[in-house]
């Protein structure tokens, strides 16, 4: 062997150094409101498993019977080997759900913007994408090889500055997430629609972090901004709310079709799994049955952010359940989670390059698996480790 790799071990070093290192702790536990760690048993507040749903046993139930059906493994992509009659109930199920005409599945949200995106649009087209898009919005949009506008965030009249400047290219598309996962805050939806309707181009909304979340019964953005039928593209995962793995497209009936006929992802990499397909289902089932989920989930974080504020906390501007808990300086947000972590607690500190310098927080995410008692013992060891620490 050469030492043509030999500078990855410079990069690492430099990566540490600067506290940008990713430490990845090891579960030994289902993804439930606690988790062990290292042999104790912390609360968590880490997960995007908004209703708990990672480990409810009406969805192992159903994987478990999906794998006595239909095995583990797909064989082969979905165009070549066929597909099992368990997605094609997944996709009918979502698409209901979603008051969509169709839906399409893929092995994860990533993929779903990789699919959909160079499919949509290509050289000579323009993409007008949020500044603050997800990664695999940015890797979509790169796949392309369409020009690519960066807009200010939510910004609706840069939006439609760019919009009016870059008129010289065939399709137009606009694309933004539907809820923004650092801050909490969410896409002007309604006013992107209108301005896409005014200006001939296709609107698309990655609603990962909204789905099971925001409208009727977790129904996603589109139902919260009562936009059906007017946001041409809906991207979403299966592995937030509904607590699996898997990602989806939802639109009219053409661009379902399409997708399966130049979806990259979909036509080159096996799907996901009958057992995944299964539990997916019953979330579906069990979030068209009955809000109660949903409603726990808004009580829980309501009550957290309230308390939040009453202690002293600046939790930002977030309209979700995403709790960003606001300390400044990388080490102090560091620093801070890893006394949490001391107390039973298990948060994510968040710093440079993921959100802007000296803006470092906590980022708190709730869950329906929340008890009582538990938001009241989070909310305990933030006081403590607050005062301690003298950030509020
Ligand atoms: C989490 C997330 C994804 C990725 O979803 P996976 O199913 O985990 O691949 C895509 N887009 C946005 C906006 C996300 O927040």
């Amino acid at each position: 062997m050469g030492q043509q790799l030999d500078w990855i071990d410079g990069e690492i070093s430099s990566l540490k150094d600067q506290g940008l290192y990713n430490h990845i702790r090891v579960i030994d536990s289902p993804m439930g409101a606690r988790v062990n760690i290292d042999g104790r048993s912390l609360l968590n507040f880490c997960a995007n498993n908004y209703l708990g749903l990672a480990d409810h046993p009406r969805l192992k139930e159903a994987a478990k019977a999906a794998i006595d059906s239909y095995g583990v493994g797909p064989g082969a992509v979905r165009t070549i080997a066929g597909t099992t009659a368990l997605h094609e109930e997944l996709e009918q199920a979502l698409a209901k759900f979603k008051r969509a005409e169709a839906c399409i599945t893929l092995q994860s949200g990533f993929t779903a913007n990789l699919a959909t995106i160079p499919a949509i649009v290509g050289k000579g087209d323009v993409i007008f994408s949020d500044r603050l898009n997800h990664a695999s919005i940015i890797d979509g949009c790169r796949l392309s090889r369409a020009k690519i506008v960066a807009y200010a965030h939510n910004d609706m009249a840069d939006l439609e500055k760019q919009l009016e400047e870059h008129t010289d290219y065939g399709r137009r598309l606009i694309v933004t997430d539907g809820v923004f996962s650092m801050d909490g805050d969410i896409a002007p939806l309604d006013q992107i629609c209108e301005l896409a309707e005014k200006h001939g181009c296709v609107s698309m909304v990655d609603d990962a972090h909204g789905e099971g979340v925001l409208g009727d019964g977790g129904r996603g953005i589109i139902d919260h901004f009562g936009l059906h039928g007017r946001v041409d593209i809906e991207v979403g995962t299966l592995s937030k709310a509904f607590g699996v793995v898997g990602g989806l497209v939802a639109g009219k009936k053409t661009l379902i079709e399409w997708l399966k006929q130049r979806g990259r992802p979909f036509l080159f990499s096996s799907a996901m799994t009958a057992p995944d397909a299964g539990a997916c289902i019953e979330a579906v089932r069990m979030l068209a049955e009955s809000t109660e989920l949903v409603d726990r989930l808004w009580h829980n974080a309501e009550f957290f952010k309230k308390e939040m504020s009453n202690l002293g906390f600046d939790i930002g501007h977030s309209v979700t359940p995403i709790v960003p808990v606001m300390l400044g300086e990388a080490p102090v947000a560091q620093q801070f989670s890893r006394r949490l972590f001391e107390e039973g607690i298990f948060a994510m500190a968040i710093g440079y390059p993921t959100v802007a310098p000296g803006k470092a927080r906590i980022r708190v995410m709730n869950s329906a698996a929340h008890g009582q008692d538990d938001l009241e013992q989070a909310l305990d060891a933030f006081e403590r480790v607050g005062k301690e620490l003298g950030v509020r």
